[in-house]
Formats: structure tokens, C-alpha cells, sequence
């Protein structure tokens, strides 16, 4: 997709912090970290979200990372919250299937709707 901000990402077209990268993923740093610890894990396909027909291969993929990343970033024992925020409802705002990894500090319990 060339118009889309992670796929240019993946590509290495636009600059990130890369914390993790292989053949099918890559976590990087947000650019607006709401923790002390906030990585985003892509597969390097494009895919709209985790409903886009993305093969169960990549989601698996996705998830490894996920135990890497957190691994990486020296939270695998203190713990983390993963977050796939997915579409209107779910405020997802770029549309290209990606996981948050939070952590680094105590995750508020409330997750209900907004106000
Ligand atoms: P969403 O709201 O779609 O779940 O998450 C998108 C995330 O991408 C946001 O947390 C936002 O801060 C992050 N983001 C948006 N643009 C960029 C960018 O250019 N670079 C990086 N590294 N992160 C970005
Ligand atoms: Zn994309």
C-alpha cells in the first residue's frame, strides 16, 4: 500500500526506532509513547486489521514478537499489556494491522467504554 504510514515503515522509507525486525515483522518505537514503554509490532504486509484475512502464519509471527519485544525491552517479568485498537469503535487511527505493547509502569484497571 503505498500510501500507508507503517507499510513505509516496513520498508524503511520513513525513519523509526526499530526495537525488533525479521523476514514478516517489525516493532518499533511510537512516536508518542503513552508508557514508559510503548512499542508497536507490524507484520510487514499490509493488512487493514486483524479481521483483514491476514494468514494465521503472520498472526502467529506477530504474536512471537510479541514475547520478544517485551523480552527486549525488559518487561517480560514486570509485565505488559497488548493492544490491537481495530477500527471505528476500537479508535484505531492507522489502518494497518499493528499490536501495542505498553509497559513499564501499573496499567489502569478501567477499560470500559468512554465517556
Ligand atoms: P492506533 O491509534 O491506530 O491504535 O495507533 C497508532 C499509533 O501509531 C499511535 O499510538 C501513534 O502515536 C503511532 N504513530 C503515528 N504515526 C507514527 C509515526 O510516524 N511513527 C511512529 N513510530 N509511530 C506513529
Ligand atoms: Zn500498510
Amino acid at each position: 500500500m503505498s500510501d500507508c504510514l507503517f507499510c513505509k515503515i516496513a520498508s524503511h522509507e520513513i525513519d523509526a526506532t526499530i526495537v525488533y525486525e525479521d523476514d514478516y515483522v517489525m516493532a518499533f518505537e511510537d512516536i508518542n509513547p503513552q508508557l514508559p514503554v510503548h512499542t508497536l509490532i507490524i507484520p510487514k504486509q499490509h493488512y487493514a486489521h486483524v479481521g483483514d484475512d491476514v494468514p494465521e502464519e503472520i498472526l502467529g509471527k506477530v504474536f512471537a514478537a510479541v514475547a520478544k519485544v517485551a523480552k527486549i525491552k525488559g518487561v517480560e517479568e514486570s509485565g505488559y499489556r497488548i493492544v490491537a485498537n481495530t477500527g471505528e469503535d476500537g479508535r484505531q487511527t492507522v489502518h494497518h494491522l499493528h499490536v501495542h505493547v505498553l509497559g513499564g509502569a501499573r496499567m489502569p484497571i478501567r477499560m470500559g467504554p468512554a465517556d
